[in-house]
């Protein structure tokens, strides 16, 4: 009698396989196989063995196994079912992406080779009717080390040119495993400090309690020299041959981290971020799973990689909105990272000088163990906020005569500034000054922004776009002018008023070019006098000590959100980039630009105290009966009317409204059209995580059984971000 298996597929559905296990093929959960789908074949991940099939059906022999051993060891496997129970998403695309591609693909769990060339002949000897391969040769004896094929020919050769002088015995091949490049940083060899009183404190109360899980949120303020508490934290709890995971928003955005913990740990540190080719992920995929003790320091996804050997993690920054993946599988990469840890038995620490309320909530009920580090590192102190009241005063640029006065006074000083637009809530839009007209995406409901540079009009929320008239398109009135503002804008203003100081723009479409950021960087980094302007990215973990001055040219946005989320990013958002003030020797300086300086939110952000803000927020939060306080999903319904879109969100509704679940809607969603699709949402609240949870699997089972118009679609977004 031979034995059947539960396989899951990479596919966006609800429901698993089964399939025959070819005699003496033994099999475990989380193996790789290779299985006939349709006319095809697919790369299926063994669930179960020795399951019994329904009765009638006909199962399939499995082709082949496709490793001996389970490309998901059983932790992994067992996190990634929780995940695809908590998050209601199919088994199958959870489980897959933990694979980086090529394994999905179906291809070998090796590492990829890569040809390096290298120059053994001289020049000399290729034949002068081939000038190419003569140039080519001088130039690989000129670098005076051996290039990959990707190198040639970005240095204008081509591979025929390589081939031939192989042929010559002019050159040598030699084959190396693909890795990960990580650019060493200037910083390298700097000594690391010796902690400060309050970080000693602080790390002292973070060495491990008791073996096993337990979690500990450090609150520690911007320029707290918290990396350093990191490391220590390591160096603590983490043994010669063990697996740490570091979690951070956004790796290429902070080299100087990477570079710090490599300082300690050198080559026991590994990156996985979105940068990173097929062949490198794989390549640390491998790493990971083989055991070797690496200290991994990666982006959202890395929490899903198969450690087998995992004794510590770090999630940095942990308030961030960028650790919820927004689309597919909604996993908060920070809350399956505790759960990991759990599973692990191992400490957790998440660190931030503004904690989600979500953790602050839970050291407030003694379930994470908080520390607090609130003094900077070195020398420096914390900077002073002030409100600058902007109502009737004439902007340029969206500045005022005081700001930009403030920025001449720190130039003068020879010292930096930083200029802040808040693009979250407000964006440069064209207005007619006569009529008031505003210019709509035809297919979402927002209005297009404005782009100086190309004199475009966009939409941020699909791609349309088209040229910016001269004159209001509906009165026809010359007063046709961009309001509200935009990094371009401010960047220009900046310039005439400044000509003799560079002014240097942040944001994503002056960084998207590999290593743009890090030449900026660079450059902030010699001290000069500089301006920068930016966005969001500006806001997150540098380290400029040369920046005294902070301004926010707007802080209003969000202030009067209907997203219940709103407050609380902007206080951290503005905390944030006002950290990045008087990191350095000199004393920093943020002045918020706003029309509402009496909001007591904004008059409680001066005194920089996050927690006593957080305090009022979680009031707040509690009196709404919002999350952390309940547990909160989203059924998100989309089509091509809106009306189609209710219609299936008033089917399901009855079924959610169980004892202990309130539900609202459903309603349209903020953005109730985007590209031309309607899109309506119900909120599903309780008190009680596992009815609600429950809840979800019937609506979703109902959902699977029944067969919906082709162009209606439904998600489930469990803790969201965005309401
Ligand atoms: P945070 O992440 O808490 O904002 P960082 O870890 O980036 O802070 O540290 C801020 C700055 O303080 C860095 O330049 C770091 O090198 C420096 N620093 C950290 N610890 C010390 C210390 N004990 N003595 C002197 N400088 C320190
Ligand atoms: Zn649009
Ligand atoms: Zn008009």
């Amino acid at each position: 009698m031979s034995s059947t298996a539960r396989i899951a597929l990479n596919r966006p559905l609800r429901r698993l396989f089964d399939y025959r296990i070819p005699d003496g093929t033994p099999l475990v959960p989380g193996q790789r196989v290779r299985v006939p789908f349709g006319r095809q074949q697919a790369t299926g991940l063994v669930v179960e063995t020795g399951v019994t099939p329904p009765p009638g059906i006909t199962v399939k022999p499995i082709l082949s196994a496709l490793e001996s051993w389970p490309a998901l060891p059983s932790e992994t496997f067992r996190l990634l079912s929780w995940a695809s129970d908590y998050y209601q998403h199919p088994l199958g695309e959870c489980l897959f992406t933990a694979l980086p591609v090529a394994l999905r693909k179906g291809r070998p769990a090796e590492q990829k080779q890569v040809t390096q060339w290298r120059a053994i002949g001289d020049p000399a000897e290729v034949p002068a009717g081939a000038p190419r391969q003569r140039a080519l040769l001088e130039w690989l004896s000129g670098i005076g080390k051996s290039a990959s094929d990707q190198e040639i020919i970005q240095a204008g050769f081509t591979r025929q040119q390589v081939k031939a002088l192989l042929e010559k015995n002019l050159v040598q091949a030699n084959t190396t495993p693909a890795q990960p490049a990580i650019a060493p940083h200037p910083d390298y060899d700097q000594q690391s400090p010796t902690l400060s009183e309050a970080q000693t404190r602080a790390a002292e109360q973070l060495a491990r309690p008791a073996e096993g899980f337990g979690a500990s949120l450090l609150y520690g303020i911007t320029g707290s020299g918290k990396t350093e508490i990191y490391l220590h934290y390591l160096k603590q709890h983490l043994g010669r041959d063990e697996q740490a995971l570091v979690l951070v928003p956004e790796i290429n955005l902070t080299p100087q981290t990477v570079a710090r913990f490599q300082r300690y740990f050198g080559t026991r540190i590994v990156v996985w971020h979105s940068a990173l080719n097929d062949g490198e992920r794989l390549s640390t995929w491998l790493k990971v799973r083989n055991g070797e003790p690496v200290i991994l320091i990666g982006t959202r996804s890395a929490v899903l990689l198969p450690f087998t050997r995992l004794r510590a993690i770090i999630v940095d920054e942990e308030h961030d909105s960028s650790y919820k993946q927004g689309e597919g599988f909604r996993y908060s990469g920070r809350d399956v990272a505790v759960y990991r840890a759990h599973l692990n038995d191992c400490p957790i620490l998440l660190g931030s000088a503004t904690p989600s309320l979500e953790s602050y909530y839970n050291a407030q009920q003694q379930k994470y163990q908080l520390t607090r580090l609130e003094q900077r590192a070195g020398q420096a102190r914390p900077p002073e906020i002030s409100l600058l009241d902007i109502r009737s005063r004439p902007l340029d640029g969206g500045l005022s005569q005081p700001a930009l006065g403030a920025i001449r006074k720190t130039l003068e000083r020879g010292q930096q500034a930083l200029v802040f637009v808040n693009r979250r809530g407000f964006a440069p839009v064209m207005m007619c000054f006569d009529c008031g007209h505003m210019v709509d995406c035809p297919r979402c409901d927002t209005r297009l922004t404005y782009h100086r540079r190309d004199r475009a009009m966009r939409c941020h929320h699909c791609d349309y776009q088209t040229a910016a008239t001269e004159q209001c398109p509906k009165c026809e009135s010359d007063a046709f002018k961009p309001v509200g503002q935009g990094t371009e804008r401010t960047e220009d203003v900046l310039s005439a008023h400044f000509p003799d100081t560079p002014v240097v723009r942040v944001d994503r479409d002056s960084t998207q070019r590999k290593g743009s950021i890090q030449a900026i960087l660079e450059r902030v980094n010699t001290g000069e006098p500089c301006v920068l302007v930016g966005t969001q990215m500006l806001a997150k973990g540098h380290d400029f000590p040369g920046v005294t001055l902070v301004v926010v040219v707007n802080a209003d946005g969000g202030l009067f959100s209907v997203d219940f989320r709103a407050p609380e990013q902007l206080i951290q958002t503005l905390l944030q980039v006002s950290g990045r003030a008087g990191r350095g020797a000199h004393a920093g300086q943020v002045l918020v630009q706003t029309c509402h300086s009496d909001h007591p939110l904004l008059k409680t952000l001066c005194e920089g105290r996050y927690l006593d803000i957080a305090d009022q927020l979680l009031a707040e939060r509690e009196s709404g009966q919002f999350p952390p306080f309940r547990a909160m999903a989203i059924f998100r319904a989309e089509a091509d009317t809106m009306e189609k879109a209710l219609q299936l969100l008033d089917q399901i509704k009855p079924m959610a409204q169980t004892t202990g679940v309130e539900v609202w809607g459903p309603l349209p969603a903020l953005i109730a059209r985007r590209a031309d699709r309607y899109r309506a949402q119900l909120v599903l609240n309780s008190d009680n995580r596992k009815r609600l949870n429950h809840v979800l699997k019937g609506i979703c089972t109902h959902l699977d059984q029944q067969r919906l118009p082709g162009n209606v679609k439904w998600m489930i977004d469990v803790d969201p971000q965005e309401t």
